[in-house]
């Protein structure tokens, strides 16, 4: 028999008790939001403690800038495999995300404002539209995660170090994404409107992916509002509304806080020619002074935007790939210059490239800070410093435009101007270019 057909409509609290999910939802948001939003304050506060840089000159060119690298993917998918894999996670993120808010936007907003008919957003052919891009874009993201841990277990490329918190990272996200789609392949195989199933629809089979697992939980007796699959159903929808939260609440203590700093990061990126470095600001008054501070010797001597640069790092290794020095067998590692100092500045354990893991008090013999502990010799050592060539490669490729280099010449500033430890190789040189103004004399 032909089954009645009937408008395609999403109802948002399907089985779940509206009064209770509704709290459970908004108490979820609550809370992890004011974490996520303590953990970014606490992060910007670190940055602050940084010297001056002024970089919101030029704001349309940082914003076209911004929106190519963070919306158009451009630097990140230079590299074709990991730029294609990361692009899945990406835009299928976006599209998740953007989905979950119009259904926030309909429950919170347009239905109380404009009653239940004229405020319903998720219905009819806009509707249709919904649940196709949805599961498109949703198995975009799961297969980019899928890609993403078979690269970073099985594959393992010599850029990527693992850490405990990289599975807690990719868990989290398959999770949401899977669990996603169980929850609507539940739904899809036991809902009714107006004693319709909606299985039996034509628009259902739209959600293809959901409609493929509804089939499927249908074939193992779990259709049809089968009471083993009711009650699932909510256990699946908590947990994946409370795993949404504790990915939200985690952002900013996890490697996922580049979701949120590569884009600002972005923004803020330095609009000089490329290679141009910064100069010593104030060089004749620094000088004059007792204590005078040239170049890098501790967290505190980097500005607030290269401070703001660790906490932007996502580890990717693409800087540690085109690095000649890393290439040559040299204790150097640009990412590892980068990772041991965000390390050092977040209070985490430092993670060291031979593997061995430091902590603060570990390095500290003199009661130092995270801002105080000189740099070189602790977290850094002189050897990477002066095993740089200064090619800008590593900066070319970051797609979290990190300045390395600058990082890197400003603690050789310091070795030179302050501590005068030079290699002495550098040492001939410079006295050359003292005595004769030539460094082959
Ligand atoms: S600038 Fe230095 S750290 Fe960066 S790629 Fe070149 S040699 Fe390596
Ligand atoms: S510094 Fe840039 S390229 Fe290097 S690991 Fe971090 S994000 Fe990747």
């Amino acid at each position: 028999m032909e089954q009645e057909q009937i408008i395609a409509i999403r109802e948002i609290y399907w089985n779940i008790d509206h009064t209770i999910g509704a709290t459970f939802l908004y108490l979820t948001v609550l809370i992890t939001t004011a974490v996520m939003a303590w953990g970014i304050l606490r992060d910007i506060r670190r940055w602050s403690h940084g010297r001056p840089a002024n970089r919101i000159g030029n704001p349309v060119t940082r914003f076209l800038e911004f929106t190519r690298q963070s919306l158009g993917q451009k630097k990140v998918l230079r590299d074709r495999r990991a730029g294609v894999m990361h692009a899945l996670i990406f835009f299928g993120f976006l599209t998740l995300f953007i989905g979950t808010d119009i259904i926030a936007v309909e429950e919170d907003f347009t239905v109380p404002l404009m009653g239940e008919q004229a405020g319903k957003i998720l219905v009819g052919d806009f509707y249709k539209s919904y649940e196709f891009i949805l599961d498109t874009l949703g198995l975009a993201f799961v297969a980019g995660l899928i890609w993403a841990t078979w690269r970073r277990y099985r594959t393992k490329p010599d850029r990527l170090d693992n850490r405990r918190t990289d599975a807690w990272v990719l868990g989290v996200m398959l999770f949401i994404g899977i669990g996603g789609f169980l929850i609507e392949g539940l739904r899809i195989a036991n809902q009714t409107i107006g004693g319709v199933p909606v299985y039996e629809q034509e628009w259902a089979r739209l959600a293809y992916l959901g409609f493929a697992l509804a089939t499927l939980f249908r074939a193992i007796g779990l259709g049809d509002g089968s009471p083993v699959a009711l009650m699932i159903h909510p256990l699946l929808w908590y947990t994946h509304a409370l795993a949404t939260g504790l990915f939200m609440a985690s952002l900013p203590f996890s490697k996922f806080r580049h979701i949120l700093y590569t884009p600002l990061n972005t923004f803020f990126r330095d609009l000089q020619p490329k290679g141009a470095l910064d100069p010593i600001p104030d060089l004749e008054a620094e000088i004059e002074k007792e204590e005078p501070r040239l170049g890098v010797a501790t967290l505190a001597d980097l500005t607030w935007k290269r401070r703001m640069d660790l906490d932007a790092c996502m580890r990717c290794g693409r800087c540690q790939s085109v690095c000649p020095a890393h290439a040559s067998g040299a204790l150097l590692s640009p990412k590892y210059i980068i990772t041991k100092l965000a390390d050092l500045q977040r209070g985490d354990p430092i993670h060291f490239k031979d593997g061995t893991i430091k902590t603060l008090a570990e390095l500290n013999g003199n009661g130092a800070t995270a801002e105080t502990l000189p740099l070189v010799g602790t977290v850094i050592e002189a050897e990477e410093l002066w095993a740089c060539t200064t090619c800008n490669a590593c900066v070319h490729e970051c797609p979290a435009m990190i300045e390395h280099v600058d990082d890197i010449v400003d603690m050789r500033r310091h070795l030179t101007m302050i501590a005068s430890e030079v290699p002495q190789g550098v040492k001939r040189v410079l006295e050359g270019i003292e005595r004769q103004s030539n460094p082959w004399r």
